[in-house]
């Protein structure tokens, strides 16, 4: 017998930015005990990949272990689902374009009219398919960015409908994620706008089986049942996504309205959620016994989103030590123009964040920050551009090589005397921008004895990266001698991905980025140590 997958579709109405992302990972997660659960996710704009956009506009660029560059829902995915997922799980109109032109021109249409119904919603779904062959899913998840009613993603609700009518009822269940006001000066639900959406939704052929109808309050039996007459589904049917204290809190939400069982029947499937562990950590979220600081230091911090999986990895580490962790979010070009300063800034926090970047526009304010810390010993944690940052200051201020750089600042025109950030070799003279970076899954071998060894307790350990520079070998001894420690490094070409301060309590700073693989029952190491040092401060006694 072939494998039978089963297929969840999830769309979304009224608005953007209800958290179908979270939602979709939160189904999921409700039948991961004992199914295969595959997610897609389906973007109709025509980029390839979001790894060239902006992340102030579609929040963080998620990378995976094989090296893709995908939505930010990803994060979601992995950490709800457990899943390594894969970069073709990604659909964009962009990729479903490109490969029906490269098979125009090869000649696989020879006689037709290449058109939008039906080859480019054949391409959707042999896609569909083909994953779900490939991975043996039991359960494939399809989310359907934008709103119902986007032109953009038209042609994936078309594939769908169709996908539905060609595997049948029982195989699929369609969930629309809708949106209730509670107008300020009415107090009260209004069901109108999921009413049109849902209307929208059936015009293109589809009627949901579940609605999740977001809402800042609990939506009352009555309103249910007035969904239920308006949109022709049955009011056990219709959940009430109402706003929650942790993301986490949501497949339990689900859970107890009963979405897992309607699942089950509808689907003809049983798989038990297990939430023992979730909801025990979820429940440490919700009421910790302390509390801690951490200062987050980036210019995109005008999009939270721009950083979520940072701010998750915070959180999964604060469960795991009963502790809420408050972010301090911190615009580090004021800091550069000198309109605010570091130590009032640093005054009440208990660590401090410098995350990944690109360019130089507030990097001098973010080595101010770090020169705070190293100088204050507040537990400092760089990521990515915030290690090559960590290095840059330990380079002017420690060894003393005035005008060091990162040969980044040369792209924008600007002489660097001590390059100590270099682009790696196999960057020199790339052209393209799209996928090129350094990117995904790669080992780290550790050195022993080194504080990093100690964290991570394992001689190599696997993490994710995303970038064109390292720090430049020809400064590795003379930053080693004035007491800077390499605790982790690439084997085989010796690029440097750890570096840390073994004076301090915490100064670690790392090329890749530990919160892509952080998950709440598996915090990654330096988030939970960090956290750990944080609560250590003696202010915070
Ligand atoms: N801009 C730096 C580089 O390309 C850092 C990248 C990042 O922080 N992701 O190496």
């Amino acid at each position: 017998m072939p494998h039978k997958t089963k297929y969840i579709v999830i769309t979304g109405g009224v608005l953007s930015g209800l958290g179908k992302g979270i939602a979709t990972a939160s189904v999921g997660n409700l039948l991961k005990s004992h199914l295969r659960v595959i997610p897609i996710k389906c973007d109709g704009y025509l980029n390839t990949d979001p790894g060239t956009m902006n992340p102030i506009e579609h929040g963080e660029v998620f990378v995976l272990d094989d090296g893709g560059e995908v939505d930010m829902d990803f994060g979601h995915y992995e950490r709800f689902l457990n899943v390594v997922c894969k970069s073709e799980w990604n659909s964009t109109m962009g990729k479903i374009y490109a490969s029906i032109l490269e098979k125009e021109r090869r000649g696989d249409y020879l006689g037709n009219t290449v058109q939008l119904i039906p080859h480019v919603t054949d391409e959707i779904k042999s896609n569909f398919k083909r994953i779900a062959k490939q991975e043996k899913a039991d359960i494939v998840l399809i989310e359907i960015g934008g709103t119902v009613g986007d032109i953009e993603n038209e042609l994936y609700i078309e594939a769908v409908r169709q996908l539905g009518r060609e595997i049948g009822s029982k195989n699929i269940l369609y969930i629309h994620l809708t949106y209730v006001p509670i107008p300020e000066n009415l107090g009260e639900h209004k069901t109108k706008p999921t009413q049109q959406s849902v209307k929208l939704l059936n015009e293109k052929g589809i009627r949901p089986d579940v609605i999740i109808a977001r809402s800042s309050r609990q939506l009352p039996l009555k309103l249910k049942e007035k969904i239920s007459l308006f949109c022709n589904i049955s009011p056990e049917a219709v959940i009430s996504g109402t706003e929650v204290g942790t993301v986490y809190e949501i497949p339990i939400l689900y859970d107890k309205q009963g979405l897992t069982e309607i699942l089950h029947k509808r689907l003809g499937i049983y798989s038990p959620p297990k939430l023992d562990l979730w909801f025990s950590l979820t429940d440490a979220i919700l009421n910790p016994t302390r509390e801690v600081t951490i200062a987050l230091c980036g210019k995109y911090t005008a999009l939270h989103d721009s950083y979520a999986s940072i701010i998750e990895a915070l959180y999964h580490a604060g469960a795991h030590h009963k502790t809420r962790v408050k972010i301090k979010w911190l615009e580090t070009t004021g800091i550069e123009q000198g309109k605010i300063s570091v130590e009032d800034e640093l005054t009440g926090v208990d660590g401090v964040i410098v995350p990944g970047g690109f360019g130089l526009r507030g990097i001098e304010g973010k080595i101010k920050v770090i020169q705070y810390c190293r100088e204050n010993d507040i537990p400092f944690l760089g990521i990515c551009y915030g290690m090559q940052l960590a290095v840059i200051e330990f380079a002017r201020n420690v060894c003393g090589l005035e005008g060091a750089n990162t040969s980044e600042a040369v792209e924008e025109g600007i002489e660097v005397q001590h390059p100590i950030i270099c682009i790696l070799p196999s960057q020199k003279g790339l052209k393209k921008k799209g996928g090129t970076m350094r990117l995904g899954g790669q080992d780290v071998k550790m050195k022993p004895g080194t504080f990093a060894h100690k964290i991570y307790d394992a001689d190599y350990i696997r993490e994710r990266f995303r970038h064109r520079y390292e720090v430049n070998p020809e400064y590795v001894e003379k930053l080693k001698s004035c007491g800077m420690v390499f605790s982790g490094y690439e084997p085989v070409e010796n690029i440097m991905q750890i570096m840390e301060l073994p004076d301090k309590r915490f100064f670690v700073g790392v090329q890749y980025h530990p919160e892509l693989i952080s998950k709440l029952e598996k915090p990654e190491p330096l988030f939970y140590e960090i956290i750990k040092c944080a609560l250590d401060n003696p202010d915070n006694k």
